[in-house]
């Protein structure tokens, strides 16, 4: 185990972590704005720019997540998330204090063969073939919140706990991933003092604390992806054996135990949407920006084919053929499809680096829109906090370029660091790890220069 700086330490911070009001007080903040993004979207003006749906989630939030939340705090969104706000109070009828007994659902359970994170990719693929229309018509982001919100209380009123987060949210299931490279952890202090507490408090709940709402034991954790960070294990333990830790970047993509192929097809199904993403809205191809945006309906299909099968097929096809090369100089012994799923979590740190970049390019050109929309969030002609006046101004324009080559300068070598670590868990010596390291970094190289090739133009 690396370096570890204990957060809870802090008295005062663990005071805040335990209290029974910490949670739901954040959530009923961003619950009211994401209220108030759907009434805009519903209500309000239908120019994206001026219109607090568009500006608040796609620039404010998404920027929020990606470029802050997601790498130094891990799944800290999913504290304070909306979405299953409402499903879960219902479930536990309070909001705040815990009510007695256990939470109220139907009690149906989850498929076995769903619990996974395969409806997370394809959800999150349904919604990217539709992004361009999302990204710039307030009223269809207004149904994208608003459906979510209903399934969410949907499925908690057939399933118990977070049934809707922990396998269908298709947010949620890259911010798992990506979490994987936080600076931030939630785990057990003492391993052997949880597997000798039989009661398991963490698990069954207490008077004053629900049993883990994603259904993980804390005593098991070793990887970020899906503790929800909803601090109930931390006021539920009585051995005060919960511990929110700094560390190391990237620290549980060194983990091999969990690894699995619904979570490597994330990590590529990430990195080919960022490319596409960047090369759709950013790139030089007007005919393709017209056609996912629906110019036609068949230019859209051939558009959706086509966005599917680079994201299904092409780049997972390009990683196979680069693990079947790597496995083979490397001389390392195990099937294709087992070091496919290892290398493939290489892949994480330059698509959530890949994501920062492609973000800078909009959260610096028109992130100051959200200065004027505060004040007048529907586009009527508000003025509320007196800054609806305040004129649109890129950020930095002559650097953006400059940092984004930096950052994905920083996430090639920050994914080959962890592809030779990878290499390094199945060969028996550094050379024949250096060697097997070499074709992903190839990969990772040609990745590196198409995002470059799209951002400098
Ligand atoms: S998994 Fe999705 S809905 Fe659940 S808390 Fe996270 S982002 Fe919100
Ligand atoms: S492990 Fe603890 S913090 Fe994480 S989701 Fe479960 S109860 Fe919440």
């Amino acid at each position: 185990m690396g370096y570890r700086f204990e957060l809870t330490r802090s008295k005062w911070l663990k005071a805040l972590l335990k209290s029974r009001v910490f949670q739901p007080a954040l959530m009923l903040v961003t619950l009211f704005f994401f209220v108030v993004a759907i009434l805009a979207g519903f209500f309000g003006t239908p120019a994206g720019s001026h219109n607090f749906g568009i500006i608040f989630v796609w620039i404010v939030w998404w920027a929020l997540l990606i470029i802050v939340l997601v790498p130094f705090f891990g799944r800290m969104w999913c504290t304070i998330c909306p979405i299953p706000g409402p499903g879960e109070w219902l479930q536990r009828r309070g909001i705040i204090q815990r009510t007695p007994g256990r939470p109220r659902s139907l009690r149906w359970r989850w498929p076995r063969r769903l619990r996974n994170i395969w409806l997370q990719n394809f959800g999150f693929l349904a919604v990217a073939i539709f992004s361009t229309v999302i990204l710039t018509r307030p009223g269809v982001t207004a149904w994208l919140l608003l459906g979510m919100m209903l399934l969410g209380v949907t499925l908690s009123i057939f399933y118990e706990n977070r049934v809707f987060c922990r396998y269908v949210c298709p947010v949620g299931g890259f911010i798992g991933l990506y979490s994987l490279t936080s600076s931030t952890e939630l785990r057990v202090k003492d391993v052997q003092v949880c597997r000798e507490h039989t009661t398991k408090d963490c698990v069954i709940g207490t008077e004053h604390s629900y049993g883990c709402p994603w259904m993980v034991f804390p005593g098991n954790l070793e990887r970020n992806t899906y503790c929800g960070l909803c601090t109930e294990c931390l006021k539920a333990c009585p051995k005060d054996n919960v511990a929110l830790n700094l560390r190391p970047f990237g620290t549980d993509l060194l983990v091999a135990k969990g690894r699995s192929l619904d979570e490597a097809y994330k990590a590529l199904i990430m990195l080919a949407c960022a490319l596409l993403y960047s090369g759709v809205l950013l790139g030089p191809w007007g005919w393709v920006k017209d056609w996912a945006n629906m110019a036609t309906l068949p230019q859209w299909a051939a558009y959706a084919a086509g966005f599917l099968a680079i994201n299904l097929l092409v780049v997972p096809g390009l990683f196979w053929l680069t693990t079947a090369v790597a496995r083979r100089v490397g001389q390392i012994q195990l099937p294709v499809k087992r070091l496919f799923i290892d290398y493939a979590y290489s892949l994480v740190p330059m698509g959530l680096i890949g994501w920062i970049a492609f973000s800078f390019s909009f959260v610096f050109v028109n992130g100051s829109y959200a200065v004027s929309v505060l004040s007048d969030p529907f586009g009527w002609g508000w003025d509320l906090l007196g800054t609806r006046s305040v004129p649109w101004t890129p950020l930095l324009p002559g650097l953006v370029a400059a940092l984004q080559v930096a950052l994905l300068l920083v996430g090639l070598v920050f994914s080959s660091i962890i592809a030779y670590r990878i290499a390094r868990q199945h060969t028996r010596t550094d050379v024949q790890a250096w060697h097997s390291t070499l074709p992903v970094s190839a990969f990772l190289a040609g990745v590196t220069l198409v995002f470059m090739r799209l951002y400098l133009g």
